[in-house]
Formats: structure tokens, sequence, C-alpha cells
């Protein structure tokens, strides 16, 4: 957290444009193409759109889902009767061919900035995570983080008053619906590298804060299983000191949160179901003695990244040892005729 929190201006006194603009044209919302300029944020670097990019946006959507054509009464009128105006769309580039294989684009934004504390607040989010961005995850932009494409303005519009977008690189499906609707595209082999990039997240002291069960939609996964972007930085913080006690692997059964010693590490694993049955807080042997084998290795002086790599080294070696596999797949069978009979599904 920066000092930035309390003593920042609201949005709107911001010192002003730089030279670049884009147009975007947002399907039947605003089908007058609007021109937006590039906010000045001091000297926080983004990713450069080609220039004079002309953007071409699907129909907004809303917290509560996509508008039809027909739902949509116009911004003014949709502000005065939701609320509520912040939308979100994802755009593609039509400018010149050779920017054709240009990544999709989202695009979240704010309407009404000028007439609206609300939207100011939401705007104030949104530049807070635009600077989070530039400032914190420049090397993982592109790469599990969405690349920033920058803040951009609208002074007056047809859109009914002043707006305000983030431009960033389009991330894909929400975590929840890609682990439901892909199970092909949803290997174990994706969801131990989502799990691996938190922790590397972790590892440069980075703290996301909205990452666990019920908030799968800040992580954003390619249909097909190739790629995943974390988002929604806007309550993110740094100075983590990460203290988780196990690799990324699966195991038998949940660790006790306080032994495992990260809460967000912990729930990332939950969430990509790495902890196979349901007895919690009863260690199965070899979780016991990767807790102890892990805590030597920190009391011998290794740092917690080499520990933690000897331990997964030690865990895959166990597991090649066949009177362990038949000791993992007799537990396994164990727990889930137990679970049966008690009426528990596979989950606590
Ligand atoms: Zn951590």
């Amino acid at each position: 957290m920066g000092a930035t929190e309390t003593s920042s201006p609201p949005f709107r006194s911001f010192a002003g444009h730089e030279k670049q603009s884009l147009l975007l044209t947002l399907d039947f919302a605003a089908p007058t193409t609007t021109n937006f300029h590039k906010v000045k944020l001091g000297d926080t670097q983004f990713a450069e759109l080609p220039p004079n990019s002309k953007l071409t946006g699907t129909a907004p959507y809303h917290s509560y889902g996509q508008m039809t054509e027909s739902q949509f009464p116009g911004w003014k009128d949709l502000a005065r009767i939701l609320a509520v105006s912040s939308f979100c769309s994802s755009a593609v580039i039509e400018t010149v061919s050779e920017h054709c294989d240009f990544p999709r684009l989202a695009i979240k934004g704010v309407l009404f900035l000028e007439a609206d504390e609300n939207q100011q607040e939401s705007a104030e989010r949104i530049r807070k995570e635009a600077e989070f961005y530039g400032q914190h995850l420049r090397e993982f932009q592109g790469k599990f983080v969405p690349k920033h494409y920058g803040l951009w303005h609208a002074p007056t519009s047809q859109w009914g008053g002043e707006v305000l977008i983030a431009v960033m690189e389009w991330g894909g499906m929400e975590l929840g619906a890609f682990l439901r609707h892909k199970p092909k595209s949803a290997t174990l082999a994706i969801r131990l590298r989502i799990v691996e990039a938190l922790d590397e997240l972790h590892d440069h002291g980075i703290y996301h804060t909205k990452i666990g069960k019920g908030q799968e939609r800040h992580i954003l996964c390619d249909p097909d299983g190739t790629s995943f972007r974390f988002v929604d930085f806007s309550d993110a913080v740094t100075g983590h000191d990460c203290r988780r006690m196990l690799p990324v692997r699966t195991f038998m059964s949940y660790p006790s949160q306080w032994k495992f010693g990260c809460p967000e590490a912990y729930c990332a694993r939950e969430c990509m179901l790495l902890f196979e049955a349901a007895v919690l807080h009863k260690d199965d042997v070899e979780k016991k003695l990767a807790f102890v084998k892990m805590q030597q290795f920190l009391d011998q002086g290794m740092s917690r990244k080499e520990a933690l790599s000897a331990v997964g080294n030690l865990i895959d070696h166990w597991r090649t040892i066949p009177d362990i596999q038949t000791n993992r797949a007799l537990h396994l069978a164990l727990e889930r005729k137990f679970n049966a009979n008690a009426g528990l599904g596979s989950r606590h």
C-alpha cells in the first residue's frame, strides 16, 4: 500500500492527457465512434497500442450480464434505472493489416465521471489498479497477468457524459466456468501452472487478496487451456512475505491452513482441486513427512524457494516407491467409501 492511497486527488483532477488517442465504437451502445485520449499517470508506464488504433468492441456487459440491443435504453437511462454504469466489453483493433494479429482486448469503463460520486470512486479504483499494473506487474504482463494499455478518457461524448476506460489484454473465460464446462482443457497440468504462477507473484511480494473459493472470476483461462491470467488487482498489496510450507503438488488430504502458512496460496490450491480428499486437518503420512522435511531444510539455512523445490523432489521420489503408491490408492479408496457411507460429497 503506497502513500498515494490516502493522498491521491479524485480522478477528474488529473494532470491531463498524453498525445495518443484511440477511436472506439461499442456495437449498438454508442454507434458513433468516440475519440479517447490517453490519461497522464505520472511516470507509470504501460504497454503500447498501435498509433491511432481504431477499436471495435462488443455490446457492453455489466455485473448482471450481457445486454441485448432491445434491453439497452441508452447510457443515460441505464444509469438512472440501475444506479450503476460501469461496463465491460471485449474489443479488437480494426486498424492496419500489420496489426491484425494484435491480441483481443478487454475494456472496462466508468461513465458519468463528471456527475456521480460513485462513478468517481469506481474510476479511482481503476486508476489505482492501473498504477499497480504499471509499477508492480510489468514483468508478469502478457505472461499470467494481462498486458495493460493504460487509461483512456473521453471528456464529452454521445455516451451521455465523461467516460474513463482501461484497455487491457483479453484474458479468457472465468475459472469457474472453465473448470465446469471445459473439463478436457482444465487439465491437472494447467491447474498446477496456475498455482505455480500465484506462488511466483507471492515470491515477488505481491498478494492479490481476492483469490479463492467464490472469487473464481479473478482468474481467466483461455478456453483451450493454453493460457490464463490473474485479473482485478484493485485491492492487491505488495510486501507479502510468503511462508508457504508445501510445494505445488496434489495431496491426498487438506493440510491445516495454519500449518500450510499462507492463506491465499492455500486457497489457490483448494480452487484448483489439488487436495484430493475431504479429511480436514488430518495429515496423511506423506504430508506430515513433507512438513517435517520442509522445516528441517529451513532450519538448515536453505531459502524457502530451495526448500520447497527440495521437498517437491522428495515427494516425487516417494511417489515412485510401489508401497507408497499402493498406500495412496488404498487411502483414497477408503476415504471415498467413508464419504459415501457418511453421505458426504468428495469435498467438505
Ligand atoms: Zn503467500
